[in-house]
């Protein structure tokens, strides 16, 4: 019999959590060639979620958890998820029930009968989202697409089913500033996209400010691509050529009709914009180098506070 672990990240989910389990559980009860074990993530919640957890895990013995000592973020509770996964295939699921479990069944088929390493869940659409988060988030898919050359589409979530060899794949990619969907991209393995509708979540709220989306953002394109360096030093070749061409059409100016004392406001405002595209640039740089930075300190993804055990027995 298979074992297959679901992950479940979980921030702030007192509201819709069991609802969740008593969803998943559903679908899973009628999955009797598989021996399933759920492994909740508290990642750091403030509210009743561990409690929760905590309940569960007396009530029912295929329900796990790790409770992390502060908030971490999805991308470590999605890497520990793996970690302490002990299936031979492990499925990462949202709380909120926006990932319908009733994909679970069409997701086990495709890794374990037609070949797949991975089955991953598609969102077909972005209803119930607001127009300007649903622009700027496809712009950006858009953007990251094609500067980090990796399959990296709009819609492609950490919804998915994957065998043990992916998952330990995955592992071994260990940088500190994780981009999942990234990381998904890069260990490759053969994928089937499954298509569903896009639902609001069940109760609660996201925990993705605009804030956070923009940071995220950064985050993925400079963990993935180095094409805004390449665009710097386009930026400064394309102003040296500029300068080059402004110097030699005001030499030749000044000796053909003199020199009046004037241009004054060309002057300023090529300082401020040389100074701004400096700046810039060196921003970019200074991007990189942080996130070397935290790399080179070699800190934890995660620190675990308390646990329902490591599971690897059952
Ligand atoms: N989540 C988490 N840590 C965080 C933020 C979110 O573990 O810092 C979990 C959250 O509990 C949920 C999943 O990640 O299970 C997706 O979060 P959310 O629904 O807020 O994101 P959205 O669906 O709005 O993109
Ligand atoms: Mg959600």
């Amino acid at each position: 019999m298979d074992k297959l672990t679901v992950i479940v990240p979980c921030y702030n989910e007192e509201e819709v959590l069991l609802s969740f389990y008593q969803e998943v559980k559903k679908v899973l009860d009628t999955m009797k060639t598989v021996k399933a074990e759920l492994l909740f993530i508290d990642d750091g919640s403030k509210d009743h979620t561990l409690n929760i957890l905590r309940e569960l895990k007396e009530k029912d013995a295929c329900c796990r958890y790790i409770a992390f000592s502060r908030n971490f973020g999805k991308e470590a509770a999605m890497f520990a998820g793996l970690e302490q996964a002990t299936g031979d295939y492990c499925v990462i699921m949202d709380a909120d029930l926006q990932h319908p479990p009733t994909l679970l069944k069409e997701m086990y088929y495709a890794v374990k009968e037609e070949g797949y390493d991975c089955c991953a869940g598609f969102r077909k659409d972005r209803k119930g989202e607001g127009k300007v988060r649903s622009f700027l988030s496809k712009s950006f898919y858009k953007v990251i697409q094609k500067m980090s050359h990796m399959n990296m589409a709009d819609g492609a979530g950490d919804f998915r089913m994957m065998s043990r060899k992916m998952a330990e794949a995955i592992l071994a990619c260990k940088e500190y500033n994780r981009y999942m969907k990234g990381i998904f991209s890069f260990v490759g393995f053969d994928t089937k996209w499954i298509p569903f509708e896009n639902v609001e979540r069940a109760a609660g709220h996201t925990k993705w400010s605009f804030r956070s989306l923009f940071v995220y953002a950064l985050n993925g394109i400079f963990s993935f691509s180095t094409t805004p360096i390449t665009i710097a030093a386009a930026a400064g070749v394309a102003l040296f050529v500029l300068s080059l061409a402004y110097g030699i059409g005001t030499g030749i100016h000044t000796l053909i009709f003199g020199n009046k004392v004037s241009g004054y406001t060309t002057i300023v405002c090529l300082i401020l914009f040389l100074n701004g595209i400096q700046l810039l640039v060196i921003s970019v740089l200074g991007e990189y180098i942080s996130k070397n930075y935290m790399e080179s300190k070699g800190r934890p993804i995660y620190i675990v506070k308390e646990s329902s055990g490591s599971g690897k027995s059952s």
